[in-house]
């Protein structure tokens, strides 16, 4: 948080001053929300503290504002997203949102629903992506025959068909909640955002290589050459960025899984603790021992393991019951997970995130269950057509969980730790010898970002 805001003596107006980096929409935005932070002066005279992270409505046209560069992407360029310089902007008091020290509660509540349009473009690529592999996969012969009664591209549509269906019902469902004004969707969004963003990106990945070479190939060029302008790679492009904005991948990892284990660590207290003495551990200890023989026995049993529990589902029940039953062990896994590694735990990120990754695959099957039925209850014909759909994706993906789950105690995150370290010394620098590095000396790798007034051009009057 490079921006700052100074108050005016009397208290009339701020004064912002910094430099904000990948400003979406800010090239052409007449109004900007801008945190930024604000000095402490102790308490104010109704006793609240004074300073830190607050956000503004800010006029793009104010004096001292200049919009410097327009950034280009891999993907999305259509995007206007640019360089933001503030020098000396004098924002209005009454532009403040919320009071003094809210801003960053502000900016993470927005992004809980704003998270949740990354689930719903993520559905919209993959019916896409669906359609075109279908009808091509129809519509290209290889080897006298159709390519998609080829097993091995059989196998992609078949993951195709079964991962939209569980992206449309994971959508539906995180969007539902928040629709219906539950009051924290953190976990549902963060986990929707983080698995729709990943799984989008497969399935457009997917579609590149049934189409082959026609896949890499621009829309411009298929249509300048007589076939269709089908954009696949523009797709692969487009959705790459979902796994790094909005919180990127491995920070919603971190994010969910502090959930997760943040009960462990206030129920274990100074037994968690790197620094607690052997005194306070043992007090510690027979406080988390009457938490965890209250916790650990609801782990143990539940309606997972009666047989006609989730009846209601029909032959989905099964899966609902095996969500249930691994939800259990997911919990156990990491209570096991916080025994080993006690307070350390949040730094073993690899683990942590096939927690998270777990828990993810078990909210889809989850949703894909639930979503089967409600179309089953609305037209039962298409709720013949989604129970397969739901019952294709349940058994992909408890092979994804089983996987997860063995890889938590076997894995090399160890070595790959070790390596990695000696990595970042240098010891491996000769294996990158025999190649020409493009980008050296062309510049640092993060520019300048000192708040000053700009040297560059207002693109933003530009563009207006
Ligand atoms: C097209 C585009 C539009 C954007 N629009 C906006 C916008 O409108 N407003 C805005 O504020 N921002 C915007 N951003 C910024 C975007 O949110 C960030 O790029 C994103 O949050 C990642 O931060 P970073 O680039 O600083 O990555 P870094 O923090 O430099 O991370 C580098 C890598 O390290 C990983 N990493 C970082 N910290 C940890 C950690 N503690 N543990 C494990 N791994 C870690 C990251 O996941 C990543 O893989 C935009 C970016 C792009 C490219």
């Amino acid at each position: 948080m490079a921006c700052a805001a100074v108050p005016s003596e009397d208290g009339s107006e701020y004064v912002l001053d910094g430099v904000k980096l990948w400003t979406t929409n800010g090239v052409i935005a007449e109004l900007v929300v801008v945190m930024a932070v604000v000095p402490s002066r102790g308490l104010d005279e109704k006793g609240r503290k004074t300073g830190g992270i607050t956000a503004f409505v800010v006029e793009a046209d104010s004096a001292g504002i200049t919009v410097e560069h327009r950034n280009k992407f891999m993907g999305l360029r259509g995007i206007e997203n640019g360089v933001t310089r503030f020098h000396q902007v004098r924002v209005p008091a009454a532009n403040r949102l919320g009071r003094e020290g809210q801003g960053l509660k502000i900016a993470l509540t927005t992004l809980n629903t704003g998270r949740l349009s990354i689930p719903a473009m993520a559905a919209g690529a993959a019916k896409w992506s669906l359609k075109i592999a279908r009808e091509w996969s129809n519509a290209r012969t290889q080897w006298g025959h159709p390519v998609g009664q080829h097993e091995a591209v059989g196998k992609k549509l078949a993951f195709l068909a079964a991962t939209t269906f569980a992206l449309e019902a994971v959508f539906e469902l995180s969007a539902a909640l928040a629709d219906a004004g539950m009051k924290d969707v953190r976990i549902e969004a963060a986990l929707a955002k983080l698995w729709s963003s990943e799984m989008s990106y497969k399935c457009a990945d997917e579609l590149v290589q049934i189409r082959g070479g026609r896949g890499y190939e621009t829309a411009e060029s298929l249509a300048a050459r007589g076939e269709r302008a089908v954009p696949a790679e523009q797709l692969l492009r487009d959705l790459r960025i979902n796994r790094i904005f909005e919180g990127s991948t491995e920070i919603m990892h971190l994010l969910i899984a502090r959930e997760a284990v943040d009960a462990h660590l206030a129920a274990a207290g100074d037994l968690a603790s790197t620094t607690a003495t052997l005194q306070q551990k043992g007090k510690a200890a027979m406080a988390a021992s009457g938490f965890y023989a209250r916790w650990l026995p609801q782990l143990m049993v539940g309606k997972g393991l009666d047989p006609r529990s989730y009846n209601e589902f029909g032959s989905l029940a099964k899966h609902l019951r095996y969500v249930e039953r691994e939800s259990r062990k997911l919990a156990r896994q990491t209570f096991y997970g916080m025994g080993r590694w006690q307070g350390k735990l949040e730094y073993k990120q690899a683990f942590l995130g096939r927690i998270v990754d777990i828990g993810a695959e078990l909210f889809a099957i989850a949703a894909c269950c639930s979503r089967a039925e409600m179309l089953r209850l609305n037209d039962p014909a298409e709720g013949r057509s989604a129970l397969k759909l739901a019952d294709a994706f349940a058994a992909q993906s408890r092979l994804r969980v089983e996987a997860l789950f063995n890889e938590l105690w076997h894995n090399t995150d160890d070595s790959d730790k070790s390596l990695s370290e000696e990595l970042q010394a240098g010891d491996f620098v000769w294996l990158e010898q025999g190649i020409i590095d493009v980008s050296e000396g062309t510049g640092p790798w993060i520019a300048d970002a000192t708040p000053g007034p700009s040297e560059h051009e207002n693109l933003h009057r530009k563009y207006r």
